[in-house]
């Protein structure tokens, strides 16, 4: 199935999904796929490697100010998938634990941390057919995108999923620690004052906390279909 050069916009709470949910789409259809959450968390790994986060978790806001702009954050794409860059270093890896996980909240909550990283995006998207995941992209990085997707699903669930995904990589997270991760990353960006998460009022609501992957991509193909028609 052809698809016309639409944006595809991905939103909702930790932990539903979104990225996988992503990454599927971009392959069944030939999207662009951006991860707008690696950005904050790149953000965030600089910080902390530089000393401007403290052990109370107090971000030096002036210093980081000072730098953001100089900052080359940007997204190689191979075939092995979309992987974050800062200058010439992969930092994949790096920005998925759990000691990025406890500051990024914080730091994406900063006005221009959130003006950097909507720059970059928007840079990166230029034209062509994109699918974009986060907390705010059908509402402020992308109003206009012609799909809007909120994903939810049920608590325990999400914890699960970003527990196995932890384990599967080799670490040794504790189930509760992740959950309660996940509850403050929610509450923080659903509170904040710039951009906070919320659904838009045009977005179609996936609650996947039964859905295997396959009934994700059925549901989306329907929705492209109902929304474009079939091209071949
Ligand atoms: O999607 P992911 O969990 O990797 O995002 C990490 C964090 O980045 C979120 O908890 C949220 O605080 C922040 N974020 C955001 N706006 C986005 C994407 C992510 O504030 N569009």
């Amino acid at each position: 199935m052809q698809v016309p050069d639409v944006v595809i916009a991905v939103d909702g709470y930790s932990s539903t999904g979104k990225s996988t949910f992503a990454k599927m789409v971009a392959k069944a259809f030939s999207f662009l796929y951006l991860d707008s959450g690696a950005m904050y968390r790149g953000v965030t790994l600089y910080a902390l490697e530089n000393g401007m986060i403290d052990a109370e978790g107090k971000i030096d806001e002036a210093a980081l100010k000072a730098v953001i702009n100089t900052l080359d954050l940007h997204f190689v794409h191979d075939e092995e998938g979309t992987k974050l860059y800062l200058s010439d270093r992969c930092i994949e890896g790096e920005i998925r634990t759990l000691g990025v996980s406890s500051h990024v909240s914080p730091v994406s909550a900063i006005p221009f941390v959130r003006n950097y990283v909507d720059d970059r995006l928007h840079s990166f998207s230029e034209g062509g057919r994109v699918i974009m995941d986060g907390r705010d992209i059908g509402t402020t990085v992308f109003p206009n995108a012609e799909i809007k997707v909120f994903m939810t699903a049920d608590t325990d669930v999400r914890a699960r999923r970003r527990y196995d995904e932890m384990v599967a990589k080799g670490e040794n997270p504790d189930f509760e620690e992740v959950k309660k991760n996940l509850l403050e990353r929610d509450y923080i960006d659903s509170h904040r004052e710039t951009s906070p998460l919320t659904q838009a009022a045009d977005a179609y609501v996936m609650d996947n906390t039964d859905m295997t992957l396959h009934e994700e991509l059925v549901w989306i193909t329907g929705l492209i279909q109902g929304r474009f028609g079939i091209y071949s």
